[in-house]
């Protein structure tokens, strides 16, 4: 109840309109359901709605004036005129049985411990969001149950986020999951996966998320968000599984994790250090989805191998061998919009290559890419926004005192953007042959080569 008494003081104390939010709160019922109740502001959209593939699971939905008069239930078209002047929800959501059926669906799945869910498929909402408009979701978890969503949190209980972006929104999980908290100063990153479940032991488990968390952060100076929730989700067997970055609104992780993996096996895994990466770029629209992907294709093993969780001849020979997809085929036309994976992984880990390259030489090794990074994470254009490309690349080359990273861009966006690699290795002083990299330190850029490797003031 303390959610509703929150609201009320709030409506006590401010004489002007009634608060520009959307409110939920959830609450998990006796038999696993989930209990949820909204309200929405005067002026709200008199259609609700939900994705096509949930509504079919809310049972129960009531609508009624805001702050008086009886609930009604809502018609299947779930049109709510009540909203125009405000209006308050009630439904029930049988959280269990939706994410069984719906698994895939926006990150849905049951494990053993628990279930993964976005908030995107159970929160009924107005049709359209106004501008601004943010919303805040309580939730009651049963006796020995938690719930965390990768949104921002107020407390413990409560999280908020625009109402824009309350679809797709962040990861969320429920369950008897064990929850680790890490600050890096005033970021924090919260941990949760049900105990117990993996061969390796949770302390292990524990270390080796802290040891990519750190690595990240070493490399961006801070954690790249402020706030981000990792879950790691138990599967059978040796390997990962999928693995996903979610953010608008918040900043979420989602990796499956074999529970026969040894110390050993986890070390090998690059998917927790390449997800953690996306945290630190905006959303960029499925045109642009190569340069989300191609920073974290270049970015992952530069951070791994900073870091020592990498060697330093394996992070040259396997470059040298992913960029080679990223090389036109007949088949390009540039880079935007491709749903290739070579392009859209290793071409746009080439184009964040050549960009490194590019601003090196021209600022003799001052700069690089790190410090357009560093800064784009600094101006919050972060996995939590959608932000336009161009904005993005311009806050990078200003950071560089350069404008590599947008013109590089326009050659390789619109058409195909052959590379000859060779001279450029030759220049390095970097030789693969088979599975032995030979490194040339008198070669004319053998600097450049070793400072990509190891940072600067490191
Ligand atoms: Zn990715």
């Amino acid at each position: 109840m303390a959610g509703w008494a929150v609201v009320s003081l709030l409506l006590l104390s401010s004489p002007g309109p009634v608060p520009a939010e959307w409110t939920y709160r959830a609450k998990v019922l006796g038999d696993g359901a989930l209990g949820l109740e909204a309200k929405f502001p005067a002026g709200s959209a008199t259609l609700l709605t939900l994705p096509s593939r949930a509504r079919p699971f809310v049972q129960g939905l009531e609508i009624a004036a805001l702050d008086r008069g009886p609930f009604r239930s809502i018609d299947l078209e779930w049109s709510a005129p009540e909203c125009a002047r405000g209006c308050r929800l009630r439904y029930r959501f049988p959280l269990i049985e939706a994410t069984r059926r719906l698994a895939g669906v926006a990150g849905s799945s049951l494990f053993d411990g628990g279930l993964l869910t976005s908030t995107s498929l159970w929160l009924v909402r107005p049709e359209q969001a106004p501008l601004g408009m943010r919303y805040q979701l309580r939730f009651e978890a049963a006796a020995g149950q938690r719930f965390l969503s990768g949104l921002s949190p107020i407390d413990p209980y409560t999280y908020q986020g625009p109402a824009e972006h309350l679809s797709p929104a962040p990861f969320a999980v429920l369950g008897e999951v064990s929850v680790r908290r890490f600050e890096f100063g005033d970021r924090r990153v919260e941990l949760a996966y049900p105990p117990g479940r993996f061969k390796v032991g949770d302390r292990a488990l524990e270390l080796w998320v802290d040891r990519a968390l750190r690595a990240v952060t070493d490399y961006y100076g801070r954690f790249p968000v402020p706030h981000a929730l990792v879950v790691l989700v138990p599967i059978p067997g040796h390997e990962t599984g999928r693995a996903t970055a979610m953010g608008f609104g918040g900043a979420s992780v989602r990796l499956e994790v074999g529970v026969d993996m040894s110390e050993a096996e986890l070390a090998q895994v690059w998917e927790l250090v390449h997800e953690l990466t996306h945290l630190g770029l905006a959303n960029l629209g499925p045109d642009h989805h190569w340069i989300e992907e191609g920073l974290a294709t270049y970015l992952e093993p530069v951070i791994r191998v900073r870091a020592g969780l990498l060697s330093r001849e394996r992070y040259w020979r396997e470059l040298q061998a992913g960029l080679q997809n990223g090389l036109p085929t007949p088949e390009s036309r540039g880079f935007n919009g491709t749903r290739s994976w070579g392009e859209t992984y290793w071409g746009g880990a080439l184009y964040f290559f050549l960009a490194d390259l590019q601003i090196r030489r021209a600022t003799h090794g001052k700069k690089s890419l790190d410090d357009a990074l560093r800064a784009i994470v600094a101006a919050g254009l972060d996995l939590r926004v959608f932000a336009e490309v161009e904005e993005v690349l311009k806050v990078g080359d200003r950071a560089t005192g350069t404008t590599v990273l947008f013109d590089l861009y326009q050659k390789v966006a619109h058409r195909p953007y052959p590379v000859d690699l060779a001279p450029i290795w030759r220049s390095l002083g970097v030789r693969s042959e088979g599975e032995v990299v030979n490194f040339d330190d008198r070669a004319k850029e053998a600097q450049i080569r070793e400072a990509m490797t190891q940072g600067r003031g490191r």
